[in-house]
């Protein structure tokens, strides 16, 4: 008899949230990471008493009662709602485009006068099939909302030309004709009171975790371990890459500690000039509002992708997603493993998502439903 029912491979919110639900059904497991610490992207390293959103920063919402009660029954959520700022050379707006944004571009101050501007420079630039992301953008909010709010930002993030980008990376770009700062639609949002570790902590609790090991260094063994791999990591690697290599963008994130109270007043500001080369600045302590006399900061820089660096987004145009797609038709025909999670499933998932996505391979795996509601996949 192997050791192990079940080896899963990466301690991230997919296979945390699997291991916690194989164990609560009395099978064997043992979580692995290639990471010091567990958690994988929402892991919370601590200065200064301070919470830091160490992969950038995370914050939780969802419309999906049954998910928002699966992870408060771990740690409970705080109100924090998200609400940036966007800093365009000396101007400072609020986002998403409500409003408020609307006043603090043109002065207007009602829903008609904003629709109207909105319309006028729309009709005037008569973009009738947009070639590319920038034309799609215009043709969605004018040329207004495009160059102070989203071009250079948009820029930074891929590091080309807007004009160089497909249109479909922006399907929608939602006007809010409201006095409403909240980013989120959502029901539910928060940010784990004591940090994303609790979460992880209680997924995790009871359940053997070995960190600082990478399962492709020692393959042969550790598929011997366990009858079932659940496997988080690239797809691309656990097939040795035989159809070439999925490509990502990364991000760097520059930690400061300062010696002030407050630096920015809120959590996240976008700077969406150009000309700064980072996109946003996090001020992690007003996730949980934190009163410590020093504070935090995260500099966000998007980066090009090296096999060295982290994966962070899926650039799902035609090239990688028929590499992956090859890779998808290998996984389906594996009987003893399963993948999951943002890298093997070579996707861009919010957390919900994820734990969303993971419960229903829970419960198709057990053949009993974990969550009945789980609505959104
Ligand atoms: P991961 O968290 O990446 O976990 C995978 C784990 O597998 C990692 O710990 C890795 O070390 C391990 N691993 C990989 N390969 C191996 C190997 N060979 N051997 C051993 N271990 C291995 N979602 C939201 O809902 N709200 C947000 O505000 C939000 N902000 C985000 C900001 C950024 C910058 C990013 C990149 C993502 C954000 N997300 C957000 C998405 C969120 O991070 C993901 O939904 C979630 O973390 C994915 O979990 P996962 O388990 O799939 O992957």
């Amino acid at each position: 008899m192997k050791k192990y029912d079940y080896l899963i491979v990466g301690s991230g919110l997919f296979g945390s949230v699997f291991a916690h639900e194989a164990a609560k059904r009395g099978k064997r497991c043992l979580v692995i990471d290639k990471r010091p610490h567990a958690g994988g992207n929402i892991y919370c390293g601590r200065k200064e008493g301070i919470n830091i959103h160490q992969y950038g920063a995370h914050i939780f919402h969802t419309n999906d009662k049954s998910i928002w009660e699966y992870v408060n029954s771990f740690v409970e959520f705080n109100r924090y709602t998200n609400s940036p700022i966007a800093f365009y050379k000396n101007e400072v707006y609020n986002m998403p485009f409500n409003m408020n944004t609307f006043f603090q571009l043109w002065g207007v101050k009602t829903p008609r006068e904003a629709k109207e501007i909105i319309r006028k420079q729309i009709d005037s630039l008569d973009i009738k099939e947009p070639a590319n992301l920038e034309e799609q953008a215009l043709s969605l909010v004018g040329v207004d909302i495009y160059e102070k709010l989203i071009k250079g930002y948009t820029e930074k993030q891929w590091g080309r030309p807007a004009t160089q980008l497909p249109a479909f990376i922006i399907k929608r770009l939602p006007v809010r004709l409201t006095y409403d700062n909240n980013y989120f639609t959502d029901r539910y949002q928060g940010i784990p009171i004591g940090g994303y570790n609790k979460l992880t902590e209680g997924l995790l609790k009871g359940i053997e975790l070995q960190l600082g090991v990478d399962y492709f260094e020692h393959r042969k063994q550790f598929d011997a371990l366990a009858n079932y791999t659940v496997f988080t990591g690239k797809i691309d690697q656990y097939y040795h890459y035989r159809y070439g290599q999925l490509q990502y963008r990364s991000l760097r994130f520059e930690h400061q500690t300062l010696d002030t109270d407050n630096y920015q007043g809120n959590a996240v500001v976008n700077y969406t000039e150009a000309e700064v080369p980072y996109t946003r600045i996090i001020e992690h302590k007003h996730f949980e509002f934190g009163t410590q006399p020093k504070t935090v900061i995260t500099k966000e820089y998007p980066e090009e992708w090296t096999a060295n660096k982290e994966p962070y987004y899926p650039i799902n145009d035609e090239r990688n997603n028929t590499i992956f797609k090859k890779y998808k038709a290998l996984a389906d025909k594996e009987t003893d493993v399963i993948f999951g999670g943002r890298l093997a499933e070579y996707k861009y998932y919010d957390m919900h998502q994820i734990i969303g996505s993971a419960l229903k391979k829970v419960s198709g795996h057990f053949d009993a439903p974990v969550l009945q509601t789980c609505s959104n996949f």
